[in-house]
């Protein structure tokens, strides 16, 4: 990743941005000219005590490169699931993490172990504000994160869009088949249950680590079901981008998360049944939204870099 952060850093300084995750969490330092050093390691769910051994122990991993050697590391921003007081550096409901509690004081207790002031992010926001940066996008976007779940970081006028509640862009949670499947969140049919890249393994358990790869190809080289499959993934998924493009007329929405590795298949697909679902509608056809969804590409480190970001 280049990125010119000359105006941002002195020319010795670096900052550490870090996507912790349910699995995985990854650090990346960057300085002046860009990325300096990356580290990744399965993230500790023990707590609060075991999510701060993991960051501090990338923390240390990263200021022991060779790279980073002549640079001082002056913050830490970390971007994190679960709802998140930016201003009070705490986390609450970090289910995935093993972070159950309330406000959660995360920025405090790792600027203690790491002895380097922390700033806290949610972690759809901090890759909506990466991925922004990354694409050049205009100040008016909004990130499409399909994952094990499904949720929306948004963008609006400039300034990250978190709402009174921290759950702005829970768009997983709107109801999109009537009367369908049971949802941990207490309704039904909820749109993650088939819009999601787990809806997807779900539909597809095969391919082995790669299922949407394996879906993909299966459904152009003419397997019916494949096709099926696909097409009804797809379809959830236009629904989510029509949601956000017909609520907010953002300029662009940007779709991320580990389904992406199918690239330019998927977004073809996705373009395809956005135009078929305005066919018969000349209001949904000058909306555009075809034209306005792009992929976040796989590898690029958009939660740590957005997440490095909300230091400054
Ligand atoms: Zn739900």
């Amino acid at each position: 990743m280049n990125l010119d952060l000359t105006n941002m850093l002195g020319p010795s300084e670096a900052r550490i941005g870090i996507d912790v995750g349910g699995t995985k969490t990854q650090a990346v330092a960057f300085g002046p000219s860009g990325e300096i050093g990356v580290a990744h390691r399965p993230t500790d769910t023990a707590g609060i005590a075991g999510i701060t051994a993991t960051v501090s122990s990338l923390v240390d991993e990263l200021r022991l490169l060779p790279e980073a050697d002549s640079h001082t590391i002056s913050a830490i921003g970390i971007g994190i699931p679960g709802i998140v007081d930016t201003a009070a550096g705490t986390v609450s409901h970090g289910v995935n993490i093993g972070l159950a509690e309330s406000d959660v004081p995360l920025a405090a207790t790792i600027s203690r172990a790491t002895g380097v002031p922390v700033s806290l992010a949610n972690d759809v926001t901090a890759a909506t504000i990466g991925a922004a940066r990354y694409l050049g996008s205009s100040d008016d976007v909004a990130l499409i994160s399909l994952g094990t779940g499904l949720a929306s970081g948004l963008i609006l006028d400039g300034i990250p869009r978190t709402g009174k509640l921290g759950s702005a862009g829970e768009i997983g949670h709107i109801p999109y088949i009537p009367d369908g499947l049971p949802c941990p969140c207490g309704q039904r049919g909820c749109l993650e249950l088939y819009a999601s890249g787990h809806a997807l393994t779900r539909a597809w358990p095969q391919g082995g680590k790669h299922p949407a790869t394996h879906l993909m190809a299966a459904a152009r080289t003419g397997d019916a079901d494949a096709r099926s499959v696909l097409d009804s993934w797809i379809h959830a998924v236009a629904h989510a981008v029509t949601l956000l493009g017909l609520t907010l007329d953002v300029q662009e929405i940007l779709i991320a998360g580990g389904i992406t590795e199918v690239g330019a298949p998927l977004l073809e697909e996705l373009r395809g049944q956005l135009r078929r679902s305005a066919e018969h509608s000349q209001f949904l056809r000058q909306m555009g939204l075809d034209s306005r969804v792009r992929l976040v590409p796989r590898g690029a480190h958009v939660a740590a870099l957005g997440a490095c970001l909300t230091t400054f």
